[in-house]
Formats: structure tokens, sequence, C-alpha cells
């Protein structure tokens, strides 16, 4: 067994292969027990997917605890480190693709029949909210998703109404999901170490919509409010061009009780949802 949270194993590994980091694929790779650890516990005990295993750390934490693991890697490079590292587990396989180009229900169904499903990753960084949106909106059988992201990102998704951290992502993530930050993580603790920090954020998905809006209407709002973030609301609709003119969106912002300063910032999903249904009308 290789204890990959140790940076000498690390760099032996490299030295061994001739594997070198790739910063374009976000390599960055954990080296904390405990969070490894609450990653994993985080996820359960049937399937789990991995997005991005690097040389299997995480894996292999998730592989003694889990039924099974699927983990999607886009480096090929790494196979042989892999085969290596993982030796011995035999409930892990690698599926070497692009994320973002897997048709995550199929391996879904191919791969984890019958059994409740959570994902588990250290998410590369330049592909964070894609990922996690993809995860989100194609309504997969997820029980849990809990991920590594940057510290601000994750910020933002736990984020309250009314503060410079609330928008699009969170009303997006918390559309689907109840979602909590389980640890912040320290730079240091990855090899190499990145610039930021990071933190585990788990997202438990919802089984019904938190809100009756239809969600087509609720995220064109959410995003038409948040595309120009200074503005008010009626100025961002107005600009937006598919809500009518600006006298319109005031009289329906005015007859919920708002006034023309209404800011995107401060209104709760549930207000959303309540204004997103009266623009559908
Ligand atoms: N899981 C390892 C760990 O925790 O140490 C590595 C995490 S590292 C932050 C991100 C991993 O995702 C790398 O192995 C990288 O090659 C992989 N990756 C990057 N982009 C990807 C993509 N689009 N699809 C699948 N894997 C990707």
């Amino acid at each position: 067994m290789y204890d990959l949270t140790s940076p000498s194993v690390i760099r032996h590994l490299c030295d061994e292969f001739g594997f070198s980091f790739k910063k374009g694929f976000g390599q960055n790779f954990l080296t904390d027990a405990d969070v490894l650890l609450s990653i994993a516990e985080a996820a359960g005990s049937e399937g789990v997917l991995e997005i991005g295993p690097g040389f299997g750390t995480l894996t292999a934490v998730l592989g003694n605890r889990a039924k099974k693991v699927v983990s999607i890697e886009i480096d090929r490079t790494l196979e042989p480190v892999l085969k290596t590292t993982l030796a011995g587990f035999d409930n892990i396989k690698i599926h070497f693709a692009d994320v973002m180009k897997t048709d995550l229900e199929k391996l879904i169904n191919e791969e984890f029949p019958g059994m409740s499903l959570s994902v588990a990753a250290n998410l590369p960084y330049y592909v964070t909210s894609p990922i996690l949106m993809k995860l989100l909106e194609e309504k997969l059988p997820f029980e849990n998703i809990v991920v590594m992201v940057q510290k601000e990102v994750a910020e933002r998704i736990v984020a309250k109404p009314g503060t410079k951290d609330y928008g699009a992502l969170t009303l997006a993530v918390s559309y689907y999901a109840d979602a909590e930050i389980i640890t912040t993580v320290p730079a240091e603790s990855f090899v190499p170490a990145p610039k930021v920090d990071s933190a585990v954020v788990s997202m438990k998905l919802l089984k019904e919509p938190p809100i009756d809006a239809p969600e087509k209407d609720y995220f064109r709002l959410v995003k038409a409010s948040f595309a120009q973030r200074r503005k008010t609301m009626l100025n961002a609709l107005s600009n937006a061009g598919f809500y009518g003119s600006k006298d319109d969106i005031k009289a329906v912002l005015e007859s919920l009780g708002y006034d023309s300063n209404l800011r995107g910032e401060t209104l709760s999903m549930k207000e959303f949802s309540e204004i997103a249904k009266r623009f559908t009308k």
C-alpha cells in the first residue's frame, strides 16, 4: 500500500513514472488524511462516482468504505500510476474520459444498477462550476454530492441573501440541493499547493424542487437578475429584453410590494419563485 498523503511518496511516484503535474487539468493532489476520510464518510458506503482520481488518493479511501467506486479521469498518462497505486482493489474502476463529455446517465445505469449513489471529488478548479451544474441539472440519482472546491466558490454556494457572495450560483445549487461546508482546507494541504484555500461542500439532493415556479422561468429570472450585479432588478430585467417594457416590469414588481430600487442579491429563492411565476402569467 502506498501512503499517498505523503509528499515524498508523491514525488517518488512522479520520478518512477515520469509524471509531471498538469496545471491545465487542475492537478493539485490532496494530502490531508482527515479531510479524505470526511469526504469518504459523507459519500456513504454503497456506490460512489468519483471525478478526477489523480494518483488515486481519495479513490483508495473511498474503495475501503464503499461497495463500488467508478472514477472518471481525463489524463491518460495517469493510467500506469493508478494501476500501481490501486492494485488489489477489485471494487474500483477507472474510466478514462472527460467528465464534461461523458453520458453520466448511461454510465450510472451500467455501473450502479439498484445501488444508492453519491459523488465524491476533489474537483479540478478550472472547470468546477460546469461540472457542478452538469451533476445537478442532469437530474441524476445522487443522494449526496461531496466536492472539494475553492473556498471562495464554497462560500458562494452556501451564501445567505444580502451578502456579497450570494448570487446565481447560490440560487442554482439551492434549487437542487441542501448545501453545507463540511470543512475548509488550506492550500498547503495539496501537492503542488494551489494559490487559494479550499473547502469541502456537501450537497444533499432534494427529492422535490423547493419552490413551485417552473424551473425554466426561475433560472431565466435568476440569470437575468445577476447578469449585471450592480443594477436594480428593474434595470436588469428591462435590459434582458424579454420581460416587457420598463413600466410593465415596474408594475409587476410593485404589485408584489417591491419598489424600483429592489436588487436581486436581497431576494430569497422563494421570492425569486414568486416573481418568476408572475412573469410567466
Ligand atoms: N483526486 C485526486 C486528489 O484528491 O488528490 C486528484 C484531484 S485533482 C484536484 C483533479 C483531477 O481531475 C486530476 O486528476 C485531473 O487530471 C482530473 N481532471 C481534470 N479535468 C477533468 C475532466 N474534465 N474530466 C475528468 N477528470 C478531470
